[in-house]
C-alpha cells in the first residue's frame, strides 16, 4: 500500500462524522470486515441488552413480561422504528418471521387481492433470473400450490413482460451479487400502469441506503408490499427476525395465508374461528421470537441514530476510495457492479475465475469479504463501523494476494459448507 493512500485514508477518517460510531460495535482485532451485507457486526450494547432480557424479563419476570415488558407489542413497535428508515409509516411495518416466510405471505396476499378485485385470471408473479434464490423458490412453492405462475424476465425486458397476466412484480431493490439498484419509482409506476402490484425485497438496501416506499412515484401510488432482512445492515444477529411492509391503503383488504393465532384480532380470546387483526399485526403467525427481536432492536436503534442518508453517503465514499486504491495498487479486476455509485448499493463485486480461492486467501489475512457462486468476489461496505484506513489496508492485502499468487495454495481451494 502506498504511503499516499494511507495518508489520504487518514484525512478521510478525520473528516468522517460517523467515525465515532465504530466504537459502538465490536469489530474483532485484526479483522477488516467487508461482509456486513451478509451478517452485520455485533453492537456493543447487544450482549448487555440480551442479559437484561434473558435474566430480567425472562428469568425473573417470566410470563408476566408479555405485559410488563411489553413483549406482545414488540413486533409492531420495532416495525414502527424500521418504518421511517424505508420511507413507510409506523403502522405499515412489522418485524416478524424470516424474509422467506414474509415473501410467502405477501406473494399469496397479493394474488388473493387480485382475485378480490376480479382479476383472478392474473396469476403470474414476475421476477428476474438471478434474483436472490429464496425469492424465486418461494414463487415456485406457490406455483406448486397452483396459486401462482412464475415468469422470469431479464432486467431490460421486464417492462415488456408486464402484461395482463401479471398479478405481482417481485424484485430485489439492490441486487445481492452485483449491488445494482432498480429504479424503484420507474418499476413501481410501470407495474401499476399494467394493473400489477409490486413487492420489493429490501434485504440489501434497508439500513444501507435511503428507501422511499411510499413516495417512490412522484405523482402516483408508492410500493404495495416490501420485505427485508434483519441480520444484514440492521445488525440484528444471525437469523434475526425480518420485517414486512404493507401500504396502508391495502391493510383493510389484506389476507395472508399463514393464519396463526398471533395474527388473530384477539389472540387471547381463544376462539375456534380465525378473524384477522385489522392492521399490520395480521402478518404475524406464531409467538414472536422475543430474544431475536430484542437483539434486532439494538441494531435498528443504532442505524436510526446514524441516519440512512449519512450512512449511504459514507458507503459511497468508501466504495469509491476502494476503487481508487485498486487503481493505484495496479490491481486489475473485472467490476460487475455499476461503476456509478448512485446506481449501486453498499457493495462492489468483481468477477474472477478464482474468486473462491482469492476470497479464502484474503480471509486468512483477516480481510473478510465473500464469494458468490460461481465467480464473484464481493466486498460490502457497512459504513457504520468501517474506516477508510480499513479500505486502504484491505486493498493492500488484495494487491499482495494477487501479485504473489498466494491464492494458488491448495488450502484456499477447499470448499466449506457455507461460502
Ligand atoms: C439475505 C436475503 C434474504 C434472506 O432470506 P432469509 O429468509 O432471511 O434467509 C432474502 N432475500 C434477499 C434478496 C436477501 O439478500
Amino acid at each position: 500500500m502506498t504511503e499516499r493512500l494511507s495518508l489520504r485514508a487518514r484525512s478521510l477518517d478525520d473528516a468522517d462524522a460517523l467515525a465515532p460510531w465504530r466504537e459502538r460495535f465490536i469489530v474483532p482485532d485484526g479483522v477488516i470486515y467487508l461482509d456486513g451485507n451478509s451478517l452485520g457486526c455485533l453492537p456493543r450494547a447487544t450482549p448487555q441488552r440480551m442479559e437484561q432480557v434473558i435474566r430480567g424479563e425472562w428469568g425473573a419476570g417470566l410470563i408476566r413480561s408479555w405485559n410488563s415488558a411489553d413483549w406482545v407489542d414488540l413486533p409492531a413497535r420495532l416495525g414502527a422504528k424500521i418504518a421511517p428508515l424505508i420511507g413507510a409509516q409506523p403502522q405499515e411495518v412489522i418485524a416478524c418471521d424470516s424474509t422467506s416466510v414474509n415473501l410467502f405471505k405477501l406473494i399469496a396476499a397479493a394474488l388473493d387481492m387480485q382475485r378480490d378485485r376480479g382479476n383472478g385470471a392474473r396469476k403470474v408473479v414476475l421476477s428476474e433470473p438471478g434474483n436472490f434464490p429464496t425469492d424465486l423458490y418461494m414463487i415456485e412453492g406457490l406455483e406448486r400450490q397452483r396459486l401462482a405462475r412464475r415468469r422470469l424476465a431479464s432486467r431490460d425486458s421486464l417492462l415488456s413482460a408486464l402484461d395482463d397476466d401479471v398479478a405481482l412484480l417481485l424484485l430485489t431493490h439492490a441486487h445481492y451479487k452485483t449491488g445494482e439498484l432498480f429504479d424503484m419509482g420507474e418499476l413501481t409506476r410501470a407495474a401499476h400502469e399494467a394493473g400489477a402490484l409490486v413487492l420489493w425485497d429490501l434485504s440489501h438496501s434497508g439500513g444501507a441506503l435511503p428507501v422511499h416506499l411510499n413516495h417512490c412515484v412522484a405523482d402516483g401510488e408508492g410500493a404495495d408490499f416490501a420485505v427485508g432482512c434483519g441480520y444484514k445492515y440492521f445488525n440484528g444477529g444471525p437469523g434475526a427476525p425480518a420485517y414486512a411492509f404493507v401500504a396502508e391503503r391495502h391493510l383493510a383488504a389484506l389476507r395472508q395465508p399463514l393464519t396463526g393465532w398471533f395474527g388473530h384480532a384477539e389472540p387471547f380470546a381463544f376462539s375456534d374461528d380465525y378473524t384477522a387483526a385489522r392492521g399490520i399485526e395480521q402478518l404475524q403467525c406464531g409467538t414472536p421470537p422475543v430474544l431475536g427481536l430484542a437483539a434486532l432492536e439494538v441494531g435498528v436503534d443504532l442505524i436510526a441514530e446514524m441516519g440512512v442518508a449519512r450512512l449511504y453517503g459514507k458507503s459511497q465514499a468508501l466504495s469509491e476510495f476502494f476503487c481508487q486504491c485498486l487503481g493505484e495498487c495496479g490491481v486489475a479486476l473485472e467490476l460487475v457492479s455499476p461503476s456509478d455509485p448512485h446506481r449501486r448499493g453498499s457493495q462492489l463485486s468483481y468477477r474472477h475465475e478464482h474468486a473462491y480461492a482469492i476470497c479464502q486467501a484474503l480471509i486468512a489475512r483477516g480481510v473478510i469479504g465473500d464469494f458468490r457462486d460461481p465467480d464473484i468476489l464481493r466486498f460490502g461496505f457497512a459504513p457504520a463501523y468501517l474506516r477508510f484506513a480499513d479500505i486502504a489496508r484491505a486493498v493492500g492485502h488484495l494487491a499482495e494476494v494477487m501479485r504473489t499468487g498466494e491464492w494458488q495454495r491448495s488450502e484456499f481451494h477447499r470448499r466449506a459448507a457455507v461460502t
